[in-house]
């Protein structure tokens, strides 16, 4: 079926629903929502359609359906739940020309009612034309998912300076790329940031001053630990509008998949012993594209604000007048312990989390271990895997019980998740026995033997009861 898609103005136009349920009473609201003069007809309405009746919103015709109802009608929607009244409704409608839609009858319908995402006075439609209204009401949840809540301020504001930006700039051209670069960039993020009259001061700044260099930005984005299914609907966003991503190595290739096609990646990923980059060099990669007008995703694994220097490249951003925005992702902590069935607080086994980092030797000799080794507590330990051995000594030292278990994730939440599981007396054993590699999160406490029973994801925990110790993993 080839529909025609149509944006019908309906205000102060009469439009009939015939039927008084709840199905009525919905199609009723939107077309009152859209200015209709809407009449009701049937035997009895809905406490709704009561309440909005005896108001005057909607005049209520009495009794079965009478063609004589459709007089002056533009539209009619037959919602009565009765096929054979439906169909001699939409017999009717056909023959004096009106458009008729028959609710869940494709068929007898000569208009279908889409599925929409508002936001207003932007409007999405979605019609599967009758062959899977499932379908589209799935896409809908998509779209509704991509599309940030503040286009409709952006539209607004749009529609209210169309005037003035025809005046200023008379080509087509020109003026569709002063929207690409001004209203989608730099007045659309101060609107994402609840700052309607900054956005209008800086549209009216772009229009009038001599073409500007453009404003550049950068967002700080948390990939979250691989799995895509973890980033958020921000970070999504961020995404899909970026010209330039600086990800970190650990940012899966699941996540960068996601990004605008033609958004330039860079790797600025660093490991650990080999600096391919420095830090300076991600500041200054950082600046060169912000300056150059593009926006810049800084795409970090996790959170950009755990473990993530994601405080230092805001201060230098923050120094060199860079526009900026965060958002958060979820951090391998939270991953690892959902993903291996390991709650990080529980009411009988510890009563408070830790993130901790032991990267390197100086990391491990100024953390408090006499902290650290209290009982009925949770360590979530992001590290190297060469620290496992000091670790366990200090945490012994200070008196954490050598039986204290723990669960090590390797590659947490990706198709390749790992968990070793064990006690501290044996953490560096069971570590170099299974080849552990990076990315691994320690989770170390009393909860960590829930990992046994409440695993869901992935290969079973490789605990020492259940599996044979393989040697290295990738000799
Ligand atoms: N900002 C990041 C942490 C960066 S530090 C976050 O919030 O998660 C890097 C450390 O994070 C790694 O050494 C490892 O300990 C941990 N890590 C990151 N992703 C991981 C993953 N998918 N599985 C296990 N550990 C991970």
């Amino acid at each position: 079926m080839a529909l025609y898609p149509l944006f019908a103005d309906l205000r102060s136009r009469a439009v009939l629903v015939v039927g008084g349920g709840a199905v009525a009473e919905r199609k009723a609201g939107r077309l009152l929502a859209a200015g209709a003069l809407v009449t009701v007809g049937a035997p009895e309405l809905s406490a709704g359609l009561r309440e909005k009746a005896a108001r005057g919103v909607v005049r209520h015709l009495c009794g079965r359906f009478e063609p004589h109802w459709l007089d002056g009608a533009w539209l009619v929607v037959a919602a009565t739940g009765d096929a054979d009244v439906n169909r001699r409704i939409a017999e009717c409608a056909e023959r004096r020309r009106v458009l008729v839609n028959v609710v869940d009858d494709a068929v007898l319908s000569s208009f279908h009612v889409p599925a929409v995402v508002e936001r207003a006075p932007l409007v999405v439609a979605i019609s599967s034309g009758g062959a899977a209204p499932a379908l589209a009401s799935h896409v809908r949840g998509r779209i509704e998912a991509l599309l940030e809540p503040s286009l409709g301020a952006l539209a607004t504001l749009a529609q209210r300076w169309r005037g003035r930006l025809r005046e200023r700039l008379p080509d087509a051209a020109a003026r569709r790329r002063f929207f690409e670069r001004c209203l989608l960039g730099p007045v659309a993020d101060l609107l994402r940031r609840g700052r309607a009259e900054a956005a209008e001061a800086e549209l009216a700044r772009a229009l009038a001053g001599p073409a500007a260099a453009p404003q550049g930005s950068v967002v700080l984005v948390g990939a979250g630990p691989g799995d895509p299914g973890l980033l958020t609907l921000a970070a999504l966003r961020a995404l899909g509008t970026a010209d330039v991503i600086l990800h970190d190595r650990l940012v899966s290739a699941e996540v960068l998949a996601l990004a605008r096609r033609d958004a330039e990646a860079i790797d600025v990923g660093k490991r650990v012993g080999g600096h391919r980059s420095q830090q300076d060099e991600i500041h200054a990669l950082m600046l060169f594209h912000a300056r150059a007008g593009r926006r810049v995703v800084r795409l970090k694994a996790g959170d950009p604000f755990v473990f993530g220097r994601g405080g230092e490249e805001l201060e230098f951003l923050r120094a060199h007048g860079v526009a900026y925005e965060v958002v958060p992702g979820i951090t391998a902590a939270l991953a690892c312990a959902a993903y291996a069935g390991v709650p990080l607080t529980h009411r009988e086994h510890a009563q408070s989390a830790r993130l901790v980092t032991a990267h390197c030797r100086d990391s491990l000799d100024t953390l408090d271990w006499p902290a650290l080794a209290a009982e009925r507590q949770t360590l979530a330990v992001y590290m190297g895997v060469a620290g496992l051995e000091t670790l366990r000594a200090r945490l012994l030292e200070h008196g954490r019980a050598p039986g204290t278990p723990f669960a090590l994730v390797e590659n947490g939440s990706r198709r390749e998740q790992r968990v070793v599981t064990g006690t501290l007396a044996e953490l560096p054993e069971r570590a170099r026995a299974h080849a552990v590699q990076a990315p691994a999160l320690l989770i170390l406490g009393e909860v960590a033997a829930l990992a046994q029973c409440l695993h869901w994801f992935g290969a079973p925990p490789l605990g020492r009861a259940t599996e044979p110790i393989r040697e290295a993993r990738a000799a």
